[in-house]
């Protein structure tokens, strides 16, 4: 019986047999950072192609070194560089998958101080100012991709990936915005699309048969300029015309401010943008961004939005996604939850990509996946990230675990980030562990609170604490008035708060807590509500597919504090916290830091900034001032010298983080 039957339906493109319509997107990793990088990525790819995905697109290759992402970065230009790809592309066809490379030149988005573009137009998420190309110097950039493709072949990949999208320099040749040339590559929408054009037409003319060459286009620019939908459909056929075999599609461009693959993007939101292009060409289109269950994917592809689907996150987060998907088992997915922790935002303050739900992700390597050769009897107490990561990779390694919670249902702390509006994902992890506990012979105790007695009385070989965290109580005057409640008690909806709230504490949680209160549900369930907040024109009318925001209002009037003398939320994370903050801005939150709070009475909070005192009036004052960690349990076990581990938040409650606690977890459980 076939679960998914447009999923798992073969396609044959370009002479190459591809076994179903799950690929794996370029994502960059850095895995090239690190010691032994080579073999790092060809365990990392190898165990995708294992996974049984139709295909992978490797990381960005720039063809030239000035179109490199950042300094040191991967480009592939020379014959000498082949044995190195050898190694990747062999694991791969080992492993009974196809890899292809993914041509990416940065343009002026390159973090190099050479930098290049069809204009000397600087981006504004970039310091480098970038070198206009001559004429003779875009000839030679043509140029230089087809050599690199020729070199991919020899390498042994099945094809090539033309990246056009996301504002790299094939995009900013594309729109007036960014190009204000002269020459017959600028000025008019004939001339502004035929650098990638003349691209598609000289690898193809370098490469031969079976070789696949996809073009990346952009679907939705999300950039005052871009194309409407009329001109990205004519420039599709163009790109078909020009021999393209597949259309892969990318959204908006990475300065673009609205919001493409973050949690509070709905699932498959792009899908009328790829239609566009479908319906434009003959060739196969693939679809992307925000598709991370078998089911999405099943339906773009029976809806006749696409062909095939690309995901890159998700094969981070299970590499077995599309094996699990042509067996029926889609509930044994680790799905991933979109929150870019690991990935994105690691990537983009230059470390390597992981995955929070997915630790083994980047590292393969250094996991020994052996079943133990001696079975111990395991206590883990706490059933949140940590303890449940804990339990189920030690119960897949044949220990016999024994799984103890407090409360009446598992998750800690993911329960109350699943109140969040945006953060309904984690509701998966959730559904990911409890399918998981049971698969792996978990045996779990709810409901038990677990006393230094009972654990001595089982004879356990070895006890995991995993007991989380308490949230901290400053020590304010007054702090024990009526006005003052927990995150933890205004998540789980036991206090309502009124009009006006003060939030101590401006952490992850002090913003989750403000969203709580201001956001809107439906704006990541529902992309008509996700696109009138962001402003999008989801025909593609108007240039780009922007048209005037109408943010969700909310009557509540929000404050929050900190006391460190910084603007809040600095350190939330790169790829999303840009998108939290503006929305709060735009909910009227006033953020204040550098204060000192005096006390909390029937007046409110009483604060000083700058030496000036400051009454806040409000009806509550909510504490999201960090966590404390609980370690009692573990601190009576080490007294009778039991053998006792402790991790995550019960560990360190500092930075307290799902990504570090799962981490931690699953390397300990590796090691029994
Ligand atoms: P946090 O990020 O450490 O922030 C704690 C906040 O409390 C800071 O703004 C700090 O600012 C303030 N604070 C600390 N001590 C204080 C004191 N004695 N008095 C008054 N204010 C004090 O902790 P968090 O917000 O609890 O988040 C912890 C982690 O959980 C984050 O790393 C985040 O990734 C993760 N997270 C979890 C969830 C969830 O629901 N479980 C949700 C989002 C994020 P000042 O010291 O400047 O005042
Ligand atoms: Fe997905 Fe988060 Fe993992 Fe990135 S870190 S792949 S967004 S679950």
């Amino acid at each position: 019986m076939e679960y998914y039957p447009h999923l798992v339906a073969p396609i044959t493109i370009a002479g190459i047999e591809i076994p179903n319509r799950m690929v794996m997107g370029a994502m960059h990793t850095r895995l090239e950072t690190l010691d032994r990088p080579h073999e790092r990525l060809a365990a990392f790819y190898a165990t995708r192609a294992k996974g049984e995905i139709g295909f992978i697109l490797t990381g960005g290759y720039s063809p030239v070194p000035e179109g490199v992402m950042d300094e040191g970065g991967l480009y592939l230009n020379d014959s000498t560089q082949l044995l190195e790809h050898q190694i990747i592309t062999q694991a791969v066809t080992q492993a009974g998958g196809k890899i292809i490379l993914q041509l990416l030149h940065a343009g002026r988005y390159a973090k190099v101080e050479n930098c290049v573009a069809p204009s000397a137009i600087k981006a504004r998420i970039n310091q480098f100012k970038p070198k206009a190309l001559s004429t003779e110097e875009v000839w030679a950039t043509i140029e230089s991709f087809a050599h690199s493709a020729a070199l991919a072949q020899q390498a042994g990949y099945a094809g090539v990936e033309i990246m056009g999208s996301e504002g790299y320099l094939l995009n900013e040749f594309t729109s007036a915005l960014t190009n204000h040339r002269e020459d017959e590559f600028g000025g008019s929408f004939e001339n502004r699309i035929r650098f990638s054009l003349e691209i598609i037409k000289a690898v193809k003319a370098r490469v031969t048969q079976p070789f696949m060459v996809i073009y990346r286009i952009s679907c939705i620019d999300l950039m005052q300029d871009g194309m409407t939908a009329q001109e990205i459909a004519e420039f599709s056929r163009q790109v078909e015309a020009a021999g393209a075999d597949l259309i892969n599609t990318g959204v908006g461009w990475h300065e673009s401010s609205v919001p493409t693959i973050a949690a509070t993007v709905p699932r498959a939101a792009w899908s009328d943008a790829v239609k566009n292009i479908k319906q434009a060409v003959k060739i196969p289109v693939m679809a992307s961004n925000r598709i991370n269950t078998p089911e999405i994917a099943e339906e773009l592809i029976a809806s006749g939005a696409c062909d095939l689907v690309s995901m890159a996150r998700p094969l981070l987060a299970d590499p077995d996604f599309a094996l699990k998907t042509r067996l029926g088992k889609a509930e044994e997915i680790n799905t991933c939850i979109a929150c870019n922790q690991a990935c994105l935002d690691r990537i983009f303050t230059d470390r390597t990509a992981t995955c929070l739900v997915n630790p083994r992700a980047g590292h393969e390597v250094e996991f020994d996946e052996q079943l133990t050769q001696q079975p111990r009897n395991v206590a883990v107490i706490g059933a949140g990230p940590a303890g449940l990561s804990f339990a189920i990779n030690a119960a897949e390694r044949g220990h016999h675990v024994t799984l103890y919670e407090a409360a009446d249902q598992i998750g800690g702390q993911l329960n109350m980030a699943k109140q969040v509006p945006g953060k309904n994902e984690f509701n998966e992890m959730l559904r990911y562990f409890n399918v998981s506990l049971k698969k792996a012979g978990v045996t779990l105790h709810l409901n038990t609170h677990v006393e230094t007695d009972l654990l001595a009385l089982q004879k356990f070989d070895d006890i995991v604490i995993a007991t989380g965290v308490t949230p901290r109580i400053p020590e304010i005057e007054g702090i024990n008035h009526s006005k003052v409640v927990i995150y933890l008690d205004v998540l789980s909806k036991a206090v309502h708060v009124g009009e006006k709230v003060a939030i101590i504490g401006a952490g992850g949680i002090g913003f989750d807590t403000a969203e709580f209160l201001l956001g809107d549900w439906a704006e990541s369930l529902d992309k008509k509500v996700f696109f009138k907040t962001w402003g999008v024109d989801a025909q593609i009318q108007s240039q780009g597919g922007l048209i005037e925001a109408q943010p969700h209002r909310v009557s509540k009037k929000v404050t929050m504090l900190q006391r460190k003398a910084e603007s809040l939320g600095r350190h939330l994370g790169k790829s999303t916290g840009w998108i939290l903050k503006s929305r709060l801005r735009q909910a009227g939150v006033n953020m204040i830091g550098g204060v000192s709070y005096d006390k909390i009475d029937d007046a409110g909070l009483h604060y000083t900034l700058n030496g000036q005192q400051h009454v806040l009036d409000v009806d509550h004052v909510i504490l999201c001032a960090g966590q404390n960690s609980n370690r009692t349990l573990y601190d009576q076990l080490k007294l009778r010298n039991l053998d006792v581990h402790i991790i995550g938040g019960a560990d360190v409650a500092a930075e307290l983080d799902a990504l570090r606690a799962i981490n931690q977890a699953t390397r300990l459980a590796v090691q029994f």
